[in-house]
């Protein structure tokens, strides 16, 4: 963080999602009360997601499960990240629960890819 700064990315010392801990990736996706918050409704959403816990979570599972499961965790991460960047560049702050809406939104859309392309492999089988 420190060579962040002082190589002047626009960054607070502070995390920009909550304003009480010292903003750290590990902070920011997993700690941060506002992470907290999207974490725990998207736990609910899809009754599984634990974020302390990405590889154990993930060993052992089928091939599919494991990968619908890995997905889940990136998208959330990601959007977490996404949601950070855009109170820090743009002053525009979301809620959890628009954070848990694109998460699902993204989600759909990349199960309706993977659908499309069995469909796809389907037919040229
Ligand atoms: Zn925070």
């Amino acid at each position: 963080m420190k060579v962040l700064m002082a190589r002047n990315w626009p960054c607070s010392p502070t995390c920009a999602l909550c304003d009480q801990a010292p903003e750290t990736a590990k902070h920011i996706v997993l700690y941060c009360s506002f992470a907290r918050e999207v974490w725990h409704r998207i736990s609910l959403w899809s009754g599984s997601a634990a974020r302390y816990r990405w590889n154990t979570s993930l060993a052992g599972l089928p091939k599919e499960l494991r990968r619908s499961k890995a997905a889940i965790l990136m998208y959330t991460a990601w959007n977490i990240w996404k949601a950070r960047n855009h109170q820090v560049f743009d002053n525009l702050m979301a809620t959890p629960a628009q954070v848990e809406e694109e998460i699902k939104r993204e989600i759909a859309l990349r199960k309706r890819a993977l659908g499309e392309r069995v469909e796809a492999n389907f037919f040229h089988d």
